[in-house]
């Protein structure tokens, strides 16, 4: 990529960012939950369930959330001391693959890793320190998580466990887990959290979906074909050269992008009409 079309897409991606509303955005992502809480503990034990059940039609995730949240109480880290209680409280519950007993093992699990370890933040750093790299610090945060949860000793056969908790070690793109950490880790900006200062968001990787990976191609920003590890890392890159200390800051406003979804990854102007990257799309690159 020429030195002239970097310094454009960044262009581009910075009057995306400052045209987007985030505050009024906000109430429409899954991360308006996270808000509501005030302690730490809360905050994480949300933003941990609230990033996983992240995927497929917003109105539905929200729905699903208010409803396992309501279950969980006004602090869904005290509930989550009470294992019978938390099991009781989200039978019957489901989304998805999902059952209330795989977010209550989740609750159960992130709150003994807080008790074990003062914070999911603390425990995270230390297992980011002792692996030396996101993905196996990722990993065994992930192990960790599932073995206070008791995942590894439930016999179900189902999908919705492993779904909940992927291994990064096995290479997918990790999505709900990048989301979850930027939350965390990006500094506070009314959508972000900030709760884990002591890890630097330079290390983060851009939560990839198919949306994601087709504005990516559309920009320049990826070539591979699949939506995996090492996409995410593929398209984070590039975004480091816009911004090394904070790659990933232009993931909310370009997923509140009001074409995202509907982007036909061709020259359409009907649909293209509005786009924030148009300028810089390769469908839209001047013609010889
Ligand atoms: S200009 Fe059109 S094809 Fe290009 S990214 Fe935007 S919506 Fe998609």
């Amino acid at each position: 990529m020429t030195l002239a079309r970097s310094r454009a897409i960044k262009r581009a991606l910075d009057r995306v960012r400052k045209d987007c509303d985030q505050i009024a955005r906000r109430g429409s992502d899954p991360v308006s939950m996270v808000h509501r809480y005030t302690t730490h503990h809360d905050q994480e034990i949300v933003a941990l369930v609230a990033s996983s059940v992240a995927f497929g039609n917003v109105k539905a995730i929200l729905a699903k959330l208010e409803d396992a949240l309501a279950r969980l109480g006004p602090s869904p880290a005290a509930t989550a001391d009470d294992q019978l209680g938390t099991f009781a409280a989200m039978h019957g519950w489901f989304h998805r693959v999902y059952r209330g007993e795989d977010i209550a093992r989740l609750v159960i699990g992130a709150r003994r890793v807080q008790r074990a370890s003062g914070s999911l933040g603390a425990r995270f750093a230390a297992d980011l320190d002792a692996a030396g790299d996101l993905k196996e610090g990722l990993a065994r945060f992930c192990d960790a998580l599932r073995e206070a949860g008791g995942f590894a000793r439930s016999t179900t056969k189902r999908r919705g466990p492993m779904h909940l908790l992927p291994d990064p070690r096995a290479g997918s793109a990790n999505k709900r887990l990048f989301l979850f950490l930027r939350w965390m880790i990006r500094p506070a900006d009314g959508v972000d959290l900030g709760l884990w200062p002591q890890i630097d968001p330079s290390v983060l990787l851009v939560p990839v979906d198919t949306h994601i990976h087709k504005l990516a191609q559309n920009l320049g920003l990826c070539t591979r074909k699949d939506v995996s590890f090492k996409t995410s890392e593929e398209i984070t890159f590039h975004l480091r050269k816009f911004d090394a200390a904070d790659p990933v800051k232009y993931d909310f406003s370009l997923c509140h992008m009001g074409m995202l979804q509907r982007c036909p990854s061709r020259r359409d102007e009907a649909r293209c009409e509005g786009c924030g990257v148009k300028p810089v799309c390769r469908h839209w690159a001047p013609r010889a």
